[in-house]
């Protein structure tokens, strides 16, 4: 996180002067979020007046509330919400598509309007006082701001050691995710620019967003617990999010194969050169000798082959992705004159 700091400090950033005044977007993905939303958007309510009074967002920033397919009153009360007061606006997804691309829909909506979008979840458990924080990152130069809980308090023991353990298994496959960062973030205009050239199916936006680079930054804050209703994250979400997570960013599993391979190879060659000493030395029965090396023998060499095949399928499948090269941050131009993206 470190070296995110003085990379931030250091960058001609995208951030606007403090003059100006920043259109934030708020995006809440919502399912089945009933009992929790009107408090919400109450918290929010008075919150938004607070930033816009103190002119640190200007009067065009909204609130927007992603359904994602709830089977509840979750759409009514967005609609409700949105004939009350022109700070809500909300758009509805045709079915649940689960939490990330409830997130990535708003975003995208977003990012016409908006100079600044924070993603959070539609039940306040993260703190909505760091958004000022965040605000003011972004103020000094920074593109994504990330949200890292500091405890984990609210969560029980095995949610707790789940999710720690995830982030673990995340880093030691190459993904580079933020411990304890969920998706509650700042994105500036250009990241989310940047974010519409994935066109990835699986999306994983905390492994995602610290790939597409710009200056960045963290802020911590502490969970509340979840005011009203469940969690919707079932035991079956949360182990398919883990598995999306790993396979969509790392084809180390594959190639923990070929590694395998290797080993194997090594064991069988000692292996046969016992057997063959064993031969030689007459402790074998007839045939022991010849069957043993070949059951080694081939086994190991299976084994490589699969994993040279797995190294194909690697890179076959990194390639179907068609993720953008790179993203040009800013242009020194023939001109003189400097370029932002
Ligand atoms: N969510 C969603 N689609 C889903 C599951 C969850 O949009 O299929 C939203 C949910 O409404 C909430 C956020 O994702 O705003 C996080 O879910 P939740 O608070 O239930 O997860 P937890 O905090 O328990 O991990
Ligand atoms: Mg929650």
């Amino acid at each position: 996180m470190d070296d995110m700091v003085s990379q931030a400090a250091g960058s001609q950033s995208a951030g606007l002067s403090a003059h100006q005044c920043t259109t934030l977007y708020l995006v809440l993905p919502c399912y089945n979020e009933e009992e929790v939303l009107m408090d919400t958007a109450a918290a929010l309510e008075i919150k938004y007046n607070k930033l816009m009074e103190e002119k640190k967002i200007s009067r065009e920033s909204k609130i927007m509330f992603v359904n994602d397919g709830s089977k509840d009153r979750t759409w009514d009360i967005i609609t409700e919400l949105f004939h009350r007061n022109a700070v809500f606006c909300g758009i509805n997804l045709s079915r649940n598509r689960g939490h990330q691309n409830a997130v990535l829909a708003g975003l995208m909506t977003a990012r016409e309007k908006a100079d600044v979008v924070i993603s959070i979840d539609a039940d306040l458990q993260q703190d909505i006082e760091a958004i000022d924080l965040m605000l003011e990152k972004y103020e000094n130069g920074c593109d994504v701001v990330y949200g890292v809980r500091n405890t984990r308090s609210t969560d029980g023991f095995v949610k707790k050691n789940t999710a720690l353990g995830f982030y673990k298994l995340m880093q030691m496959m190459g993904c580079e995710v933020i411990t304890n960062h969920a998706d509650y973030r700042l994105m500036s205009k250009r990241v989310i620019e940047s974010l519409a050239e994935y066109g990835e199916v699986n999306l994983f936006l905390r492994g995602l967003i610290p790939t597409i680079g710009y200056p960045s930054d963290a802020v911590y804050f502490d969970v509340k617990e979840r005011q009203a209703g469940e969690s919707k994250y079932t035991m079956k979400k949360m182990l398919s999010f883990a598995v999306d997570g790993i396979t969509s960013f790392s084809i180390r599993p594959l190639q923990l194969i070929t590694i395998l391979g290797f080993l194997m190879l090594i064991v069988s060659i000692v292996m046969v050169a016992a057997t063959i000493y064993d031969y030689y030395t007459g402790r074998t029965v007839p045939g022991w000798a010849s069957s043993y090396c070949s059951t080694w023998f081939i086994g190991s060499i299976q084994l490589l082959s699969l994993g040279v095949m797995g190294e194909y399928i690697g890179k076959i499948y990194m390639e179907t992705k068609h993720r953008p090269r790179y993203h040009i941050e800013a242009y020194l131009w023939k001109d003189g004159q400097e370029k932002e993206e």
